[in-house]
């Protein structure tokens, strides 16, 4: 006997979450499936501790930077108490508040293991062993995120590595601690470890931050340099080996060989798609499941499946995987409601944002803080582009932030179209400062128009003045 719902959602992160709370919204019965924690990745070992562990080191250095400021901080942080404030943040991987937000949201929980089971139909194994059989009216969305790729190097999988669950969520410090890879969780998790006492070793392929305009990552590497991280770019590693004494050995491309107490793998994500009945509709398992705007899934009919979040791999960001929640959720209402759907750019059944205006802040110290496009992505997509750099250090407002700030900001413009497509901004508190940016590049705010938005003095968004003086407004 199976239970019939308007929408069924696998997966409860913050994509799953949303989705179900906007379709509910729009007067659909909807279930959700969670095999693990409400709230998902983000909540208890992603976003929220990672930050929490980052949070006391930026508040420190922020201190440190400006005189007499400066005098009242002594000594190092306090990690007991970091770590028992990142608790906090993680709900001590406890997730009652979650369940009953959604129970307040009118959406039911099953939990356990779902799996489709043909078109419209869920099989859910639940904790006892039992099974659940579910069937969707309307919509099945797959929001199962992602997880760690630990990549085929010779040894990696016996030597117990870290992931990015580990590094967010550890008791305590490693003494030694080699980071393998230069993206965002590398680089944030490099900052935070070296700050709480260990000696970090950060490896990368290439440069650090590649995504990112080349300054960001250039400026983060020498900051985590003088932090004391030792960083290595350019290099592979071949093998990992974990000895009987626990200690861990990296060799490198070359023969060198690192030692260590633990290795973190931060070089990339897979999706959740490896067990959830793909196959039953004619899918690949542990495939990324490739969507429409309105993250309707391609190659299968009728519209039925949507896929929402990181599992979809547009952004993986719990920002933009809540966003294209409400434009699916929004569209699943209309659909069932029989509503023509707005999928037009920037209609409100469509994820357009997706591509070309996705703000990211990575918690470095300094912070980076980019949406939409680099300047070689734009000249890569044939636009005609105006760069315009500037030494953030030489605004007014960032002076008084941090005695001696030291900082970098870029915006391209796309002079055929007379609008920003892209800001990058690397300094300390620029995360605050990113939305102006977004603003301007989603709403193709025409240059001179923006020269009337005049930013507060004496403040670090005065970089916005400084910008188009020097792009010749
Ligand atoms: C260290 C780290 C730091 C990050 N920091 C940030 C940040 O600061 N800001 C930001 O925007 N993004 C950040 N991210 C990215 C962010 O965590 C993800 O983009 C976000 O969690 C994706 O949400 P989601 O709902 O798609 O998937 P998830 O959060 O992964 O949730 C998926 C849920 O589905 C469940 N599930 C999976 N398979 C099944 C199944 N078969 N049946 C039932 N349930 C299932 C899982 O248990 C999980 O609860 C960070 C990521 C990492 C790794």
């Amino acid at each position: 006997m199976s239970d019939t719902y308007d929408v069924v959602v696998l997966g409860a992160g913050p994509a799953g979450e949303n989705l179900a709370d906007r379709a509910h919204a729009a007067g659909l019965s909807v279930v959700i499936v969670e095999r693990e924690l409400v709230g998902g990745e983000c909540s208890y070992w992603a976003c929220m501790p990672s930050k929490a562990l980052l949070r006391p080191v930026s508040a420190v250095h922020d201190a440190e930077r400006v005189e007499g400021a400066r005098q009242a901080v002594s000594g190092d942080l306090d990690v007991a108490a970091v770590l028992a404030r990142r608790d906090e943040f993680a709900s001590h991987w406890n997730d009652d508040g979650q369940v009953s937000w959604l129970s307040g949201a009118g959406v039911d929980l099953v939990r356990g293991h779902g799996r489709l089971a043909g078109v419209r139909q869920v099989t859910v194994t639940l904790p006892d062993g039992g099974a659940r059989s579910l069937t969707a009216r309307h919509a099945v969305a797959v929001c199962t995120g992602s997880r760690a790729a630990i990549p085929p190097v010779p040894g990696l999988a016996d030597a117990r590595p870290w992931t990015s669950r580990e590094a967010t969520s550890a008791k305590r410090a490693p003494g030694r601690l080699i980071v393998v890879g230069g993206g965002v969780v590398g680089v944030e998790m490099a900052t935070a470890w070296q700050a709480l006492g260990s000696k970090v070793t950060l490896v990368a392929r290439r440069t650090l931050l590649t995504s990112i305009e080349p300054f960001a990552g250039e400026i983060v590497a020498e900051s985590l340099v003088s932090a004391g991280v030792e960083v290595r770019t350019g290099v592979s590693v071949t093998a990992v080996h974990r000895q009987a004494d626990g200690e861990v050995t990296v060799r490198l491309e070359g023969g060198e060989e690192l030692r260590g107490d633990e290795v973190l793998m931060a070089v990339g994500r897979e999706p959740n798609t490896h067990d959830i009945g793909l196959e039953t509709i004619g899918l690949a398992p542990g495939s990324w499941l490739a969507v429409s705007d309105t993250c309707v899934v391609d190659q299968v009919d009728e519209g039925w499946l949507y896929a929402v979040g990181d599992v979809n791999h547009r952004a993986l960001l719990t920002h933009q995987g809540k966003y294209q929640a409400r434009v699916a959720g929004d569209a699943i209402g209309a659909q069932a409601k029989g509503e023509p759907l707005a999928t037009e750019p920037w209609g409100r059944h469509s994820a357009t944002a997706d591509h070309a205006a996705v703000p990211q802040v990575i918690f470095s110290d300094p912070e980076v803080a980019a949406v939409g496009l680099t300047a070689e992505q734009a000249r890569r997509e044939g636009r005609e582009v105006k760069v315009v750099d500037y030494e953030l250090g030489d605004v007014a407002g960032a002076g008084l932030y941090a005695d001696g700030y030291r900082g970098s900001a870029r915006m391209v413009v796309d002079t055929g179209r007379g609008h920003l497509v892209g800001a990058t901004f690397v300094g300390p508190g620029v995360g605050e400062m990113l939305h102006a940016a977004t603003i301007a590049v989603v709403g193709e705010v025409p240059i001179e128009r923006l020269w009337h938005a005049v930013p507060s003095y004496p403040t670090i968004s005065e970089i916005w003045l400084r910008f188009l003086e020097e792009y010749g407004c």
